[in-house]
């Protein structure tokens, strides 16, 4: 589903290359910190990212309290990097949610900010030892952040969720979330369980959202989804019994909607959007080999 992926920068020997390629150009993505919550920096005229060559970043920023700075990889010739900031280091300009994006950048350019925005949470979320209150540092060779007095190491917290598209021949089972702010209908999600392996979480999930049993769960894809640290793991799965009955809590309503007939469904620059999309034209290709 992803074109062409960024190079990821990691550990210490990417950034070592990164410094003998003095010759790539080198951007830089702004976030700022404030109130417990990393924002993206974008431009007030054409609500686009805002990215800043080095020199823009001391010129534009006036006394910037930078907390990190790291290089995040590398797209199209052109090195990708973060800076972030304290909100108060810069003045008239828009911050909008990530998120409001989505669909409207390159996978790429989307997953580098996503990159940025999450490698920055974590950066704040552990200035401190959950296990001894210590104070912790970035330790850049296992890009981790470290305990100064207990060692205990902090990687940053990815946390995987199923989505899974449960079909029964020509049809595809669809739910309207409770947490979905328009009419639409998705497919099912759920977050893995500790000790879980990702096929019984997406038995577990289905059964207890709308009680039906499945069968042959296949993985297809997956998507990072930085809201704040998910990763998306894209399935789909055969119906094997059960009538569909909704728990309700999560789910208000779920129905089986044939590939030709579906609801208003979530956009294609979601797993879900995709999933649904990868099922009808799975289904639209049988139609037109018989
Ligand atoms: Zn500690």
């Amino acid at each position: 589903m992803i074109s062409e992926s960024y190079q990821l920068y990691s550990f210490e020997h990417d950034q070592q290359m990164l410094q003998q390629t003095p010759g790539k150009s080198r951007c830089y993505f702004i976030v700022a910190w404030e109130n417990g919550h990393c924002e993206l920096f974008l431009s007030d005229v054409e609500e686009n990212f805002v990215l800043l060559t080095e020199d823009q970043v001391n010129e534009i920023l006036h006394n910037p309290v930078i907390h990190y700075q790291i290089q995040l990889g590398e797209w199209q010739e052109m090195v990708y990097g973060v800076v972030l900031i304290d909100k108060t280091s810069i003045d008239s300009c828009q911050w909008l949610g990530l998120r409001k994006k989505l669909g409207l950048f390159d996978d790429s350019m989307f997953m580098l900010a996503g990159r940025a925005l999450q490698l920055c949470q974590w950066q704040m979320d552990h200035r401190f030892c959950g296990r001894c209150g210590g104070k912790t540092s970035t330790d850049i060779n296992d890009s981790a952040k470290v305990c100064n007095t207990c060692q205990l190491h902090f990687y940053p917290r990815i946390s995987p969720c199923m989505i899974v598209a449960v079909t029964r021949g020509e049809e595809i089972l669809l739910a309207h979330h409770k947490r979905a702010n328009r009419p639409v209908y998705s497919t099912l999600a759920g977050f893995v369980e500790a000790g879980e392996r990702l096929e019984d979480c997406v038995r577990r999930e289905v059964f207890e959202e709308v009680g039906i049993r499945i069968q042959s769960p296949e993985y297809l894809f997956s998507q990072p989804w930085p809201f704040p640290s998910q990763l998306m793991l894209g399935f789909i799965a055969e119906y094997a019994s059960g009538e569909i009955k909704p728990d309700e809590n999560e789910i208000l309503d779920a129905a089986w909607f044939r590939y030709d007939a579906l609801p208003d469904t979530p956009s294609n620059a979601s797993v879900a959007g995709q999933l649904i999309k990868f099922f009808v034209e799975q289904q639209k290709n049988k139609g037109t080999s018989k």
